[in-house]
């Protein structure tokens, strides 16, 4: 296999620490079996989330010393207006706090803009706190991901695409009215960060723009999505990866994206609308009580002059290069000790699949939880569930939704973990196949209504 190291030195360190089993299991118990609910100190090697964990590079850093923190109309958020509009070629750019600061002043402001009765979004895969977003502004979330995406075992290029069928039927059935909008999730981090080819982008666009339903890019991860369509898509090889980026966003209306993702920032988000004026006051309006003035949108100068910078870095091609190859890395590992994963590999993380490799456990008992469980057991490493518990139960009739997988997920931040770390966390889940069958499902022992995986507390079925 070709080495890609990593394209930069490393200036700066913070020193991890792994605590000993007995430490472990103690600090486990006490975070009621929930990852989610450790201390980072009792962490060793942290995959919870590529989210706002990346490292800045030495520009970013400097671009902190240069914030510029008036109220209104500071100087960087020009410079990350500007810089925005030149990537993705929409006028209209607000910054927010995070990606989801975006979802909440765009849906219902879209969905009062349409007039929506009754409303649904339709998506290739719904993030977390998009669906809460959707389902908190009285709307319902409708997914329609390709088939192939639930087919761990079969390689296919394109597990993020949507079902276009399957998507026109929804359209049909509902009634184009109804559709608040479509939302094409790049890369779709739901089925493993799988990326969606642009001629899915393209032919989903045709189809909205014939039932006149407006696309939204949920854009958290376009700079891997572009490097996909790069790699595997005919037509693209000779394409630089902003010129690829642009024809994406093309066929979208507006975007919402969360900065803490592939543009390299610890916090951050924009909401961008290509040129529907009416529709951008409108959220502006939101943006103002629940995000902050309409030139800071929740976060610092200092912080959106790291974002405009990350904006930039995020494109380079030999940084995606190695980027990519790190989770390949790390998933040839695996899949070479016949553990189980989504494949091929995604943008930015390796999916496990808890479904294979513990089929003793049924998905009312949690199989990707309890192996995010063992797996921190086994070596301080920390993971998260992508399957029944992320996926919750449906509003209206509060049964458990039906999950077309259970994922551990095993995501890699931006330029943190070398591939030293990568050989550490595959020999921890070596281990732990051994003893697979002894490994014990979950019962809730508190369970929150809605986003019920961050809070949740369990306890083993014994
Ligand atoms: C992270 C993420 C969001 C939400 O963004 P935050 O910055 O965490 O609020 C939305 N959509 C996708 C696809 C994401 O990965």
């Amino acid at each position: 296999m070709e080495v890609i190291p990593e394209p930069f030195r490393i200036k700066m360190v913070e020193p991890i620490n792994l605590i000993n089993e007995k430490q472990r299991q103690t600090a486990l118990e006490a975070a009621g079996y929930n990852v989610f609910l450790l201390k980072s100190d009792e962490v060793f090697i942290d995959l919870l989330t590529d989210s706002g964990t990346g490292a800045m590079s030495d520009k970013q850093w400097a671009g902190l010393m240069v914030g510029d923190e008036s109220y209104a109309g500071s100087r960087n958020f020009f410079h990350l207006q500007k810089k925005a509009q030149e990537v993705f070629n929409y006028r209209y750019i607000l910054p927010t706090h995070q990606g989801r600061g975006a979802e909440q002043i765009l849906f219902p402001t879209l969905i009062e803009h349409r007039n929506c009765q009754d409303p649904v979004f339709i998506s290739n895969y719904h993030f977390d706190t998009t669906a809460a977003h959707i389902e908190i502004s009285g709307a319902k979330a409708i997914n329609t991901p390709t088939p192939w995406a639930f087919d761990t075992t079969s390689s296919y290029d394109w597990k993020g695409n949507f079902d276009l069928d399957e998507l026109e039927a929804i359209i049909k059935q509902y009634g184009a009215n109804r559709i608040a909008a479509i939302i094409t999730t790049v890369t779709c981090n739901s089925t493993g960060g799988q990326p969606v080819s642009m001629d899915n982008m393209r032919a989903v666009y045709h189809l909205a723009q014939r039932n006149d339903i407006p696309v939204v890019i949920d854009a958290a991860r376009y700079c891997e999505n572009a490097w996909f369509i790069k790699q595997r898509e005919s037509g693209y090889q000779n394409k630089s990866i902003a010129e690829i980026i642009k024809e994406m966003f093309q066929y979208g209306d507006m975007l919402t994206l969360s900065a803490k993702k592939d543009p390299l920032v610890n916090i951050g988000g924009l909401c961008c609308i290509r040129d529907n004026e009416a529709l951008f006051r409108n959220v502006q309006v939101r943006c103002i009580p629940q995000e902050g003035f309409i030139t800071y949108g929740g976060l610092a100068g200092r912080d959106m002059e790291a974002l405009a910078i990350g904006l930039h870095e995020a494109m380079d091609e030999k940084f995606l290069n190695y980027r990519i190859a790190q989770v390949q890395f790390l998933g040839n590992l695996l899949l070479k000790a016949g553990i189980p994963i989504q494949f091929p590999t995604g943008g930015h993380a390796v999916f496990v699949d808890a479904k294979i490799l513990l089929p003793h456990i049924p998905n009312y008992h949690l199989p990707a939880q309890a192996l995010a469980n063992e797996l921190y057991l086994e070596g301080g490493v920390r993971g998260v569930e992508i399957g029944s518990l992320l996926l919750g139960r449906d509003p209206q009739t509060k049964q458990q939704k039906v999950s077309p997988f259970e994922f551990l997920r095993l995501a890699i931040p931006r330029r943190v973990y070398t591939n030293s770390h990568m050989e550490y966390v595959a020999n921890c889940l070596v281990k732990i196949k051994e003893r697979a069958k002894d490994i014990q499902g979950l019962t809730f022992s508190y369970e929150p209504p809605i986003l019920r995986h961050f809070t949740a507390r369990f306890q083993p079925c014994s």
